[in-house]
């Protein structure tokens, strides 16, 4: 299961930027590639407003 952006995103960018695969898009709010995601976790960490979450 792939991490998943939601709406406490600001659209920073951060996440993308930290992404080792190249898994987050730029919006409005920004999204994640659910078939590139590895769930490495990285961008959830580097999120500054805990906007990425690993679904249940
Ligand atoms: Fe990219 Fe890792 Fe976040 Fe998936 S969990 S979107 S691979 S940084």
């Amino acid at each position: 299961m792939a991490y998943v952006i939601t709406d406490s995103c600001v659209a920073c960018g951060t996440c993308a930027a930290a992404c080792p695969v190249e898994a987050i898009s730029e919006g409005e709010i920004y999204s994640i590639d659910p078939e590139t995601c590895i769930e490495c976790g990285t961008c959830a960490e580097n999120c500054p407003t805990e906007a990425i979450v690993l679904p249940d």
